[in-house]
């Protein structure tokens, strides 16, 4: 297990924090917020983005990628996430990319996962239904017809869905709602008849569509019929691990500023940082971040090591990320005086990014819950 980065991560931190610094400071979600965009995030970032190998960093080099590692990825993740620089990262390449990754049939994958790579396509993947995170409580369903299948449903919080080429839409097959068996993945072209995508915009100003399914055709499955799980999960896992990378990336930003306004305020004739009611919240706060950091890297390398605790690393790692990146947000506001209250301080974004990171892949009381099941009990 490494818990500190490797020379070649090092170099791809300083890199990316200087990018993200000059073209993604917060400045940049809050004119996209400010001037409504219609897209969320900036096609023309995500194009630089993708020059500099991030949208390939773990595509086979056949694909055009560079075939590096979750523990990479994480630290771009990070990177992202101190500044909340939003991008199609997550959904494009990670969730619904690593479906296509694991289940396409070769003729498929590579030229769609070449176009995600080059940053050109953009995929998304339709899981949820319900204002949760429950992955096998899946009620649309996809029927048999002709040589192909028909799916109707409906899907909501589909990341960045409204503006994806291309959808991997999990669908019943058979069982029912709550069942790991009778799972498929289908891959649907975006302008498919029947097919309806309404954006929506969540609190902290990104995007999730909700997928409207009405007879839809699909192109093709992705895995096996009613065995999608097998795909979906470790998918799910591995998106769940960078995401807690990115939630890191947030609360860590969010300490430093929060440290530095203690050590500049003054009340009192002296810095608020010099009370000791402040210096224990602060120091509760940095072994918050330093737990979630040691939690997160080794999840990653687990990963990255094929190892066979993913799956509980991840609930450990999601549940400590939810908890800490609540108490490290609403700390900043607080010790901040209540300034974070007002629009016009970035640091009510952080607050509000903190809320939907909390929940999203599930809360922590979900991972607790899925550890313990894990675990036998
Ligand atoms: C738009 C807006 C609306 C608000 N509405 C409300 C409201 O309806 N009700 C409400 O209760 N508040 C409200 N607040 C919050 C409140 O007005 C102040 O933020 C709060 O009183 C903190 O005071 P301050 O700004 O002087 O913070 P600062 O003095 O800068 O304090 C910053 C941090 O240091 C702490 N601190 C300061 N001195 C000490 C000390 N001696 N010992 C230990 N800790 C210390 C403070 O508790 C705080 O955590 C609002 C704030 C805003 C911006």
């Amino acid at each position: 297990m490494a818990l500190a980065l490797t020379e070649e991560q090092q170099i791809l931190q300083s890199t990316a924090r200087e990018f993200i610094a000059a073209n993604a400071p917060v400045t940049h979600l809050r004119g996209l917020r400010d001037g409504k965009d219609a897209t969320g995030f900036s096609r023309d970032l995500w194009a630089e983005m993708a020059k500099l190998g991030w949208a390939g960093l773990i595509e086979d080099e056949a694909n055009g990628g560079s075939a590096l590692g979750f523990g990479e990825l994480a630290v771009l993740f990070e990177e992202c996430g101190r500044k909340l620089a939003p991008s199609p990262f997550l959904a494009s390449v990670v969730l619904a990319g690593g479906c296509v990754r694991a289940g396409a049939p070769a003729e498929l994958r590579n030229p769609i996962l070449s176009g995600v790579a080059r940053g050109e396509t953009l995929l998304a993947l339709a899981l949820d239904e319900g204002a949760t995170f429950a992955p096998y409580a899946v009620t649309a369903k996809a029927e048999k017809s002709g040589d192909g299948w028909v799916l109707t449903g409906e899907k909501t919080f589909v990341l960045d869905g409204h503006v994806a080429d291309r959808l991997v839409v999990v669908a019943r097959t058979s069982g029912s709602s709550g069942d790991r068996d009778g799972l498929t993945l289908f891959l649907v072209d975006a302008p498919a008849k029947g097919l309806t995508i309404t954006r929506t915009t969540m609190v902290d100003n990104r995007n999730a569509a909700t997928v409207k399914l009405d007879g839809v055709a699909a192109e093709v499955v992705l895995g096996t019929v009613d065995q999608g799980a097998d795909v979906l999960d470790p998918v799910l896992d591995r998106a769940t691990a960078v995401f807690c990378a990115e939630m890191l990336g947030l609360m860590t930003e969010a300490f430093e500023h929060t440290i530095e306004y203690l050590k500049t305020r003054e009340q009192f004739g002296v810095k608020i940082g010099t009370f000791q009611g402040l210096k224990h919240r602060a120091a509760a706060m940095f072994a918050e971040l330093e737990l979630s950091r040691s939690v997160v890297r080794e999840t990653v390398s687990a990963i990255d090591d094929d190892g066979p605790d993913v799956p509980t690393l991840v609930c450990v790692a999601k549940a400590r990320c939810s908890d800490a990146v609540s108490l490290i947000a609403r700390e900043m506001l607080q010790m901040h005086g209540g300034i974070g209250m007002t629009d016009e301080a970035d640091i009510g974004f952080y607050l509000k990014r903190a809320r939907v990171q909390e929940l999203t892949f599930g809360d922590a009381s979900y991972h607790r819950d899925r550890f313990a099941t894990l675990q036998g009990y």
